[in-house]
């Protein structure tokens, strides 16, 4: 586990994170399709089963009018007695419930044929819009009034279906109005399940409201032929979309059917409010829940990668601390061993040198005496300075190695290389020019031993190694200090000297 992968790990919390809040939010998507799905097959099921009843009931009404034209135009039947022609004319259709009457005038409006009463009410209908339509247009068909008070009877509001009688060459006759209180589709759409916010409307298909629940009277009569959710209805004879209420701005998924064989339009409405009441409920709980399980599981991720940094931070810290030799900042004893397992074993691998030195300061039992061991203590810190300094490769080693005595590691470096940075550190511990009296130059000043493996026969293990080093510094001891000494072969037992620097 290092910084990297503490990064990864978060960043994949943070990723696992998103793959949850996406497919949270795809299928909430889904959900909210399905209610609008449902509650379109609703509402197009309500609008299909009242469009079915109007025409139904139209239909029959308007077959009763057909048989009154196809009467008039009898002269027999015109000829019976008022009683019986009535009961020849007008079946018992014009009874039912919300029906008004059926009546047929001449060309200036004055009734002649009334289902209500024999003779005729004295009623001129020449006012109306049905009366002017079918006179003004010999092509107009079956036509749908606009919502009127009636004259004849207080049933309450109602539309005229009207048709034109024509002479035999064509010209105006009058007209055969049927009236139907609106009541029956007041009662039809007030029968129905819709939610809050739900409407029905019967439009005529110019636009005029015939009817509405909730009902309003002031909204009978007005036309919406003008507003952008009446467009739509134009299109089609059937279909549904998400749009605006022209009357009350509530925004509602509508429904609409044309009524087969008739003018006329019912549109169903269910509130999108209502439609997605449910689903909403359900976001908000299942999104929070998403939310919450997103929130804690980067909470547990990030603090987890936090304490993992302090721990990480903490060893790295520890390592550096044992790795490091207190006194003189350079490498420390375990490190020393650490490197040299690991430099010994590259050398082997990749057929290279490895030199070793090991440098012991003269006579500095000495200058403890003489300076004091907190004097010594800056003594040695300056040495550690010289050998650090003298060695600039990537790959060498210096460290402490114990006492007033110091190691170099140097890798893929030669005899000569090897004797170079020795005398270099030789010299430049003498050239710091700190007293020793002790010392034969008078200065502080350090001996060198150093090994050099070149190949595997001489030395068996780094212990000989070592060993080889020690022996060699034993050796430059010997000879008189402040100056380096190599290990020679063991079958030799000598001691190659490199000529001390006097200065
Ligand atoms: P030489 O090496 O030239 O034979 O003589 P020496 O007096 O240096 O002998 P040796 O190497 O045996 O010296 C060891 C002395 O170094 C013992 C102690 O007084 C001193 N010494 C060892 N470690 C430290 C240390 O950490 N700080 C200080 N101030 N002195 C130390
Ligand atoms: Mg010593
Ligand atoms: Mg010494």
């Amino acid at each position: 586990m290092n910084f990297k992968s503490l990064n990864l790990f978060v960043a994949s919390s943070f990723v696992l994170a998103a793959a949850i809040a996406a497919v949270g939010a795809g299928a909430l998507h889904e959900m909210r399709q399905d209610a609008y799905a449902r509650a379109q097959e609703g509402a197009s099921n309500l609008s299909l089963i009242l469009e079915h009843d109007i025409a139904r009931n139209l239909e029959i009404y308007e077959l009763s009018m057909h048989s009154v034209i196809d009467g008039v135009k009898d002269p027999e039947i015109l000829r019976l007695p008022p009683a019986i022609r009535q009961l020849v004319l007008f079946d018992r259709s014009t009874t039912a419930t919300d029906m008004g009457s059926l009546l047929v005038t001449d060309e200036q409006g004055h009734l002649v044929l009334d289902s209500r009463s024999t003779p005729p009410r004295p009623v001129n209908l020449s006012d109306r819009d049905y009366f002017k339509v079918h006179r003004d247009s010999a092509t107009a068909r079956l036509y749908v009034s606009q919502p009127f008070q009636p004259r004849l009877t207080d049933g309450g509001q109602s539309i005229g279906l009207s048709r034109r009688l024509s002479h035999a060459d064509g010209s105006f006759a009058g007209i055969v109005v049927g009236t139907l209180r609106t009541h029956y589709f007041r009662r039809l759409f007030e029968g129905t399940k819709l939610g809050p916010g739900g409407t029905i409307t019967l439009l005529r298909d110019d636009g005029i409201v015939l009817m509405r629940r909730p009902y309003e009277p002031g909204t009978i009569g007005r036309s919406i032929a003008s507003s952008p959710s009446f467009a739509p209805l134009t299109q089609a004879s059937q279909g549904s979309y998400v749009g605006t209420a022209a009357l009350d701005g509530t925004e509602r998924l509508y429904d609409f059917h044309h009524v087969t064989g008739f003018p006329l339009v019912v549109v169903v409405g269910l509130s999108t409010d209502y439609v997605y009441a449910e689903w909403r409920k359900r976001a908000w709980l299942f999104g929070g829940l998403i939310v919450a399980l997103d929130a804690m599981l980067i909470a547990l991720s990030v603090l987890i990668s936090r304490q993992f940094r302090r721990r990480l931070a903490m060893e790295n810290h520890l390592r550096l601390m044992v790795n490091t030799d207190g006194l003189t900042g350079i490498g420390s004893r375990r490190a020393l061993d650490e490197a040299a397992d690991i430099e010994w074993r590259r050398a082997w691998r990749n057929q290279q040198p490895l030199s070793l030195l090991m440098i012991d300061v003269d006579h500095f039992k000495n200058f403890n005496d003489h300076y004091g061991h907190a004097g010594g203590d800056d003594a040695l810190a300056a040495v550690a300075r010289c050998i650090a300094d003298s060695i600039r490769r990537p790959g060498d080693y210096a460290a402490r190695y114990g006492g007033e005595e110091f190691a170099v590691l140097l890798p893929n470096t030669g005899m000569e290389g090897t004797i170079a940075v020795a005398e270099k550190i030789r010299s430049a511990v003498e050239s710091l020019a700190i007293p020793n009296l002790g010392s034969a130059n008078q200065v502080l000043t350090v001996s060198i031993g150093v090994a050099i493996a070149e190949d595997r026969a001489r030395f068996a293990n780094l212990r000989v190694f070592f060993n080889a080093s020690d022996e060699a510094l034993y050796e430059a001891k010997a000879s008189g200090r402040n100056r380096v000494a190599i290990a020679a072969d063991k079958a030799q037992r000598s001691v190659a000297k490199i000529a001390a620097h006097e200065g």
